[in-house]
């Protein structure tokens, strides 16, 4: 074997899709990246077919590494686990296929980024699990790592999922509409569920997803509170209580005395994000209730 795969994948593809990389591209979080060959700027699902049957094709050893959108700063990156990789960038297969406000769900690709989807329902009774990165990173990239959304695990936004198979073969998972046919939507469907099976998992590149839109409450506030750091222990258990009981809601997010420069408390301290949402009149009494609970 003397040719190397993303050679190999010059030939066989129309190679403007196709980068080879001389040097690794430094990666922000400055992980020590495995070597990577190249990569491949898919644009259409036929596409991401065809590189996995030529994957199998080739004559020597090559790993594929699919991305969404490649922003997964701070856990890695675009970088791969093992060498000799060729990375699928999925950024070009950004098509909103479906979106059904009334009935709560979204058919997208790996290219559509949460600020894209989130705009489309703005003015609308649904609105997106959005985390608390950038708008422009992958809704579907970031639940099928198991990002954390500021509702709750995006794994819960995931319904159905479009998978190529290691064999170059197209599937569906989980809830997909049906044309002419209402059903409840329900990803786990009859028997065992195979939509969790590929997050975090090696088992496909997924081309597509139906995500869940959510019901948009009528009113959401976040109430900010700093602390100092030798009351850590004091203020996690009191947040803790406070989600149990129902006072706040989603995810709560506490950073750090570095995080909070960015987050905007004072120097030296930790802060606290305390969602609540829901109708006007919980908002209002919630907002009561925390200021009475916290002395
Ligand atoms: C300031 C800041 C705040 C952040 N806040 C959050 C936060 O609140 N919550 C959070 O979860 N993260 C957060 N992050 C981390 C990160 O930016 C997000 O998780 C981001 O969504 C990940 O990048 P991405 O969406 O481009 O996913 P990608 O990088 O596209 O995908 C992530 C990984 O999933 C797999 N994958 C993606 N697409 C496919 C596919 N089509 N087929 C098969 N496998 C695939 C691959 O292993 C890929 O490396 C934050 C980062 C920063 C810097």
């Amino acid at each position: 074997m003397s040719e190397s795969f993303i050679s190999f994948l010059e030939k066989h593809l129309d190679n403007r899709n196709v980068v080879a990389y001389v040097n690794t591209p430094n990666d922000v979080g400055e992980y020590t990246s495995p070597s990577v060959s190249g990569r491949v700027d898919v644009s259409s699902i036929e596409q991401v077919i065809r590189i996995v049957q030529l994957a199998d094709q080739y004559d020597g050893e090559t790993a594929l590494y699919p991305y969404s959108t490649g922003f997964n700063w701070g856990l890695g990156s675009t970088k791969p686990p093992s060498d000799n990789t060729v990375q699928l960038k999925l950024n070009g297969l950004n098509k909103i296929r479906e979106i059904n406000i009334a009935e709560g769900y979204a058919v997208i690709e790996p290219g559509v980024t949460q600020g894209t989807l989130s705009r489309k329902l703005l003015n609308t009774n649904r609105f997106i699990n959005v985390t608390a990165s950038s708008a422009e990173t992958s809704f579907l990239g970031n639940a099928l790592d198991r990002g954390v959304g500021l509702r709750h695990q995006r794994t819960e936004d995931l319904l159905g999922l479009e998978i190529v198979l290691a064999n170059g073969t197209l599937h569906r998972v989980g809830w997909w509409p049906e044309q002419g046919k209402q059903s409840a939507l329900y990803s786990h469907g009859i028997g065992p569920s195979l939509v969790q099976f590929f997050t975090q998992s090696n088992l496909g590149i997924i081309t597509g997803g139906v995500v869940r839109l959510l019901n948009r409450p009528e009113k959401s506030r976040v109430a900010y509170i700093s602390f100092s750091p030798e009351n850590l222990e004091y203020a996690i258990n009191t947040f803790q209580h406070w989600s149990a009981q129902g006072l706040i809601h989603g995810v709560l997010k506490i950073y750090d005395e570095t995080s909070t420069l960015t987050y905007g408390a004072n120097k030296g301290e930790f802060l606290v994000h305390l969602p609540i949402s829901g109708a006007a009149s919980v908002v209002s009494a919630l907002s009561i209730a925390l200021e009475t609970e916290f002395v």
